[in-house]
């Protein structure tokens, strides 16, 4: 028979990887508290027209990557591929926009791309995404920049590489892609497929190319930061400034342009070094006009995803030690398999007052009780053994000093108890 398999581009996080995934969520948490972002949930799946029009049509995801599916009503649907378009439609539809500004929001959950699948590039992912709306003053993009600079420093990550570009507005970006376009079409023959495809539509794409035979062409491009109006030149350096009085290291990427339409202004992406091709942990930027493009008023907005698996991979790349879990306080074994009764009561007992416990099964022998204990990690194993029996009292034996002594169960649930969050 068929063997199943998990679908290509999806991954399994077994129970040992998951005390990576505690520690990223547990940093997030507080990260989204200390900078003041609130918690919203969405559908996993949207009407693809909100992609569409969101993301955009000229873009890798719309274009190729989309989970779309016709529902039995006869709409189209799409699992979401990214988060932004979502908040924003969440943000109009709910009446977000009478709050005090910005209005700040953090989302975390699956994120699905058809895409061709390799270490740290997967079909569904997952991602932490936090967006501040209404604001247009550089502080913010400075302050959702420097969020994402305390997450990895709270994740003790090192060997971080800050990239930040600028890719103007609606007012300076048209000069600009004609100049690109110009430079790109003298080039046309030397350029990969897909560039050739993209230069009329989306000659932005073209700069971050990765084709060997691109890439010196995309070098040699003319650099959006020199094309700004005064407007998005004054954001631009007002945000460097800021980067600057706190010391935070970054590098201006002229090729830096991200692949969704919606931004404007700031863009900024992190690499990690060491976990492979796909080093992008986090990206982000402005988008003014994307709330216009969804039907809304004029809003503008800022924001980032950061990749939970590269975050996960990157800990444990840089071998950075994490709290483990899932390991039980105590393990109850029996010498005697007549003492069962009373070990099941005192499992209960003491998983009753907060603390983790596993009891032996099967009537096997005290040592091999004692091995699975080790096995587990247990940190004490309480044993009834025949001078316990019916005494309400236990042997505890420390498993890594292999010291024992006699407690009553009260004072093992007291010593052992743990206050429940
Ligand atoms: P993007 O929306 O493409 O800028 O992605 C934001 C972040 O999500 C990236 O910096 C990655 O950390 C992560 N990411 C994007 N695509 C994938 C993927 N296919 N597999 C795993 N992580 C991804």
């Amino acid at each position: 028979m068929k063997k199943f398999q998990s679908p290509k581009g999806t991954r399994d996080v077994l129970p040992a990887e998951q005390k990576y995934w505690r520690q990223v969520e547990q940093v997030l948490d507080s990260l989204a508290r200390i900078f003041g972002y609130e918690r919203l949930d969405l559908p996993v799946f949207e009407s693809t027209a909100l992609f569409q029009r969101g993301v955009g049509t000229g873009t890798d995801i719309v274009e190729k990557e989309m989970y779309t599916f016709t529902d039995k009503g006869g709409d189209s649907m799409t699992l979401r591929p990214e988060f932004t378009a979502g908040v924003i439609r969440a943000y109009l539809e709910n009446g977000m926009a009478s709050r005090p500004k910005p209005v700040k929001l953090w989302s975390y959950g699956p994120i699905f791309r058809y895409e061709r699948p390799q270490a740290g590039r997967y079909r569904q992912f997952t991602q932490f995404n936090i967006e501040a709306i209404g604001e247009m003053d550089p502080a913010l993009d400075f302050e959702i920049m420097s969020a994402a600079w305390q997450l990895f420093s709270d994740l003790k990550f090192r060997n971080l590489c800050f990239q930040i570009n600028s890719i103007g507005c609606p007012a300076c970006r048209p000069g600009y892609m004609e100049q690109l376009k110009a430079h790109f079409r003298s080039h046309e023959k030397d350029l990969c497929g897909d560039c050739r495809n993209r230069l009329e539509k989306n000659p932005l794409r073209l700069l971050d190319c990765k084709k060997e035979t691109c890439k010196p062409l995309a070098d040699r491009a003319p650099r959006a930061a020199d094309f700004l109006c005064k407007e998005c030149a004054d954001h631009f350096e007002t945000l460097k400034r800021y980067l600057d009085s706190m010391a935070m290291p970054y590098t201006v990427n002229p090729r830096l342009v991200r692949g969704l339409d919606y931004y404007t202004k700031t863009v900024f992406e992190v690499w990690a070094e060491g976990i492979g091709a796909q080093n992008a942990v986090c990206g982000g930027g402005r988008y003014d006009g994307l709330a216009e493009i969804l039907g809304g008023p004029p809003t503008p907005g800022i924001g980032f995803a950061a990749g939970i698996e590269r975050l996960v991979m990157t800990l444990m790349h840089q071998q950075i030690p994490v709290p483990e879990t899932g390991r039980p306080d105590v393990y109850v074994a029996c010498q005697d398999p007549k003492a069962m009764p009373e070990a099941v009561r005192l499992a209960t007992l003491l998983r009753q007052a907060g603390t983790p416990a596993v009891l032996g099964f099967g009537g096997r022998s005290l040592k091999a009780q004692l091995r699975e204990a080790d096995n587990r990690g247990a940190r004490f194993t309480a044993i009834i053994g025949e001078e316990e029996l019916g005494k309400q009292a236990v042997q505890v034996r420390d498993m890594t000093k292999a010291v024992q002594e006699q407690l009553s169960w009260t004072d093992l649930i007291t010593r052992f108890r743990r206050p429940r969050d």
